[in-house]
């Protein structure tokens, strides 16, 4: 039996739609900036986030990073919050490739606020690291997938733009927060300075992110990922998927989301614990403390039942994440495995 793979939305495979579109592509070398599809991928993202000028990049880390680059340096401070992908799961690139810190701010669910952001700003003072990039994560990973909506960016980037500093989105699944409040990219994105979205993850494309912004942005961004060795030739191939993702995989979320959603319901009716508030695109996080078991034995009782999923932030937190390749078929049996292991509610 092929097991049901909860672990991550990056394990979804190309669509077929995705294969021949990239069988087909028109390549070119894309390092004298001649592959056709790439161009098009990067106008495409650009368009629809309204940005000037969009990048491929190999991975969501590396459109990150990248931006760091560009906005921060040696001896700077780069403001994100405390569970932030960008500060925990790059292998401490911002430092390392930057020469900036992070600056990590303790946010319960994930979300940055001015009132939060604020005081972690730093004074302009000779001995003082300078403040040169805040960073929001949206749909928020560790946070269980909560989005942030146009207002609370809008009031992050207001406050921004008074000190001067620019906001970088690390959008890996911000087509997710765009499905789930109706909305269309540029929305969210009109609110940061420059953004990176996953194509690799709930849009199926087998590789890559785009990175977008101003067109000075990009300018530098291309300088910078040829520095990190992500300059690439006939990325067509790839870009053509990707091409696909963002013109034909955003309204489908939302069966993701239904079925994250129904998933979640069924999990709060038995002994284990979850924050239903928190479940507001394709990720489900819960706890496993109530039952007496770590989240890793509660894994491999799923397994037994061909059931995949991770194990993340915590000794009893399990992950869910839905996606393209779990049909709602498979979300009944994975609750009515849940619902055996677990209990019902007395
Ligand atoms: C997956 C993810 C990334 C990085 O993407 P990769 O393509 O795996 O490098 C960045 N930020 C968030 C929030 C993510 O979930």
């Amino acid at each position: 039996m092929i097991p049901i793979d909860l672990r991550s939305d990056t394990v979804t495979r190309p669509a077929l739609a995705m294969r021949e579109a990239m069988f087909y592509a028109e390549v070119g070398d894309d390092g004298y900036g001649e592959d056709p599809t790439v161009n098009r991928l990067e106008q495409l993202a650009a368009e629809l986030c309204g940005k000037e000028a969009g990048l491929f990049v190999s991975s969501g880390t590396q459109g990150n990073q990248i931006a760091v680059m560009v906005h921060a340096g040696r001896g700077q401070e780069v403001i994100c919050d405390y569970q932030a992908h960008m500060f925990n799961s790059e292998t401490g690139g911002i430092s390392a490739l930057s020469g900036a810190q992070p600056c990590p701010v303790m946010a319960p669910d994930g979300k940055l606020t001015p009132e939060l952001i604020e005081p972690a700003i730093r004074e302009r003072k000779m001995n003082a690291p300078q403040t040169a990039l805040i960073t929001v994560e949206n749909t928020h990973n560790a946070a269980g997938g909560v989005y942030y909506t146009p207002a609370e960016l809008g009031a992050v980037h207001a406050l921004a733009a008074e000190y001067g500093i620019p906001v970088h989105m690390d959008g890996a699944r911000v087509a997710n927060a765009a499905v789930a409040q109706g909305l269309p990219l540029a929305e969210l994105a009109r609110h940061a300075d420059s953004m990176q979205m996953c194509l690799s993850k709930g849009l199926c494309a087998p590789v890559g992110s785009v990175l977008v912004g101003s067109a000075e942005f990009i300018r530098q961004a291309r300088r910078y990922r040829r520095l990190l060795g992500g300059g690439m030739r006939q990325a067509g191939i790839l870009a053509a998927a990707g091409i696909v993702a963002l013109e034909t995989m955003l309204p489908r979320l939302a069966d993701d989301h239904r079925n994250a959603g129904q998933l979640a319901q069924a999990i709060a009716t038995t002994r284990l614990r979850i924050d239903l508030e928190r479940v507001q695109t394709n990720i489900v996080l819960f706890d496993t403390a109530p039952l007496g078991v770590s989240a890793a034995e509660f894994i491999v009782r799923l397994r037994e039942h061909g059931i995949l999923a991770g194990n993340a932030y915590g000794r009893n937190k399990v992950r869910m994440v839905t996606h393209h390749d779990v049909s709602a078929g498979q979300i009944e049996y994975t609750i009515s495995v849940i619902q055996r292991l677990a209990g019902e509610a007395c």
